[in-house]
């Protein structure tokens, strides 16, 4: 288990999400912007915008998930 931070995949604060592998950490991150957008945090929204298109063009965005798994992948594993 690993834990990565709301700032780390591109948000704007320090929210702790924990996963097994990048992918569960970025689908928490999907979820987290997801519900700040819904709450009206407008902190969240270019991070939200952003996130949404990655969904839309996949192909233009495999740099970012690239990236985003090697940063998990170099992370230390939490603390048992
Ligand atoms: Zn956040």
């Amino acid at each position: 288990m690993k834990t990565m931070t709301c700032r780390a995949l591109g948000g704007p604060c320090d929210l702790e999400h924990h996963g097994e592998s990048a992918d569960d950490v970025i689908n928490a991150q999907d979820q987290h912007l997801k519900e700040a957008e819904k709450a009206g945090d407008a902190t969240h929204q270019e991070a939200r915008d952003a996130m949404k298109g990655r969904w839309r063009h996949p192909k233009k965005s495999l740099g970012w998930y690239r990236d985003t798994k090697a940063a998990f992948a170099a992370l230390p594993d939490d603390p048992a």
